[in-house]
């Protein structure tokens, strides 16, 4: 029988605003044994998405929530160190869906193999994985970017926002990231190869933008929804397209969320708004991978992980995501990858 301890964050009670510790117990149990088609995982990184908090509320959405004493939802990078699966061998490096944990029993079948040869493990927690996939359904599927046109996107550095920005420039768009800071808004300029910046903390984002885009806005890929929605949807271009992929600013928000008040513009310019889930897209993820990976392979899509290590770690890392103190994707290290 194993002796593995496995360390869990369970959700205690339904955060009301800001996730706090309070919201979780911590506990440790034995980790358990596959059982017939499982897999036992080690994990080694966990990925932080501003989605959890979404997860957290009771209600309907497009995932059913995480119940009261169960385990966080969390997708994560690990080592298969049980199988009772003849497509899973131990020591295969897998990602799924672990939960907050260090170890996860897991159906064999909903694990995908990756190999530690060709990225950084962190990577397929971001550029390569989850978020990537969404950057590039949601951009070249509902934005459907044409060369010479402007596409804006916000949360700029992070992890959706960086692929997104750097598809369109691969697709030979003019690119407008928001982003918060001084560094972040270098960042996507210099090194990811962005046209302009807009600093939302210090400038007049309506302003910025129509500096930069002198002709309007033709794609909007918005992370962050509320204000800036608005700043956008004042400049859109005719037959815009304004990808509604996430509202961050509003995620942690008690009372009602504030919804775009400048929808009229999208009369005006018959231009188009549509929101998805890149799990609709789950039937063409090898299409998207292929095609990220291949851009990766020639120095044409960067990216940057913020690695913070130790799972007791998780409510405080979890918050970074909402205060923007994350740069480029956030990950938990969980253990050496031996
Ligand atoms: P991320 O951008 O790596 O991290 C979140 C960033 O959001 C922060 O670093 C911060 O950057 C920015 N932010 C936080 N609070 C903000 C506020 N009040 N106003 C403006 N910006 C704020 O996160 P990610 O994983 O790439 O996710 C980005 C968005 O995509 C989220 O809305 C997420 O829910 C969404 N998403 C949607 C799908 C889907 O299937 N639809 C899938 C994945 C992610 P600054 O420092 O620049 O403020």
């Amino acid at each position: 029988m194993s002796t593995r301890e496995n360390r869990q964050f369970k959700l205690k009670s339904r955060p009301v605003g800001m996730v706090k510790r309070s919201d979780f117990e911590y506990v440790t149990s034995p980790a358990g044994e596959p059982g017939p088609g499982e897999v036992l995982v080690r994990v080694l990184y966990l990925s932080l998405d501003p989605a959890m908090r979404g997860w957290m509320n009771a209600g309907r959405s497009y995932i059913a929530p995480v119940g009261i004493g169960e385990v966080m939802r969390a997708g994560g990078i690990g080592r298969v160190v049980a199988s009772k699966d003849a497509s899973v061998a131990v020591g295969d490096t897998v990602a799924g869906m672990t939960g907050v944990q260090d170890y996860a029993i897991l159906p064999a079948s909903t694990v995908t193999k990756v190999d530690p040869r060709l990225a950084p493990l962190p990577r397929y927690l971001g550029a390569l994985g989850m978020p990537g996939l969404t950057a590039y359904f949601g951009l070249l599927d509902i934005g459907k970017p044409q060369a010479g046109e402007t596409v804006v996107v916000s949360a700029a550095a992070g992890a959706v926002g960086a692929v997104v920005g750097q598809i369109a420039k691969i697709k030979g768009c003019r690119v407008v990231g928001i982003a918060g800071g001084p560094e972040k808004c270098a960042y996507v300029v210099d090194e990811l190869g962005f046209d302009a910046a807009v600093d939302y903390k210090k400038e007049d984002v309506q302003a910025a933008l129509a500096k930069h885009a002198p002709k309007g806005i033709d794609v909007y890929f918005d992370n962050v929804g509320g204000a800036i929605l608005d700043s956008v949807l004042a400049l859109l271009a005719m037959r815009a397209r304004v990808i509604i992929c996430g509202a961050i600013s509003q995620y942690n928000n008690p009372e009602l969320i504030q919804g775009p008040r400048n929808y009229l513009s999208l009369l005006v310019n018959h231009a188009l708004m549509e929101g998805f889930v890149v799990f609709h897209y789950a039937a063409r993820y090898p299409e998207g991978m292929q095609a990220l990976a291949g851009w990766a392979a020639q120095g044409k899509l960067k990216a940057r992980e913020d690695v913070v290590e130790g799972l007791e770690t998780f409510p405080d890392t979890l918050q970074k995501l909402f205060r923007g103190e994350n740069f480029g994707k956030l990950v938990i290290k969980v253990a050496d990858e031996g």
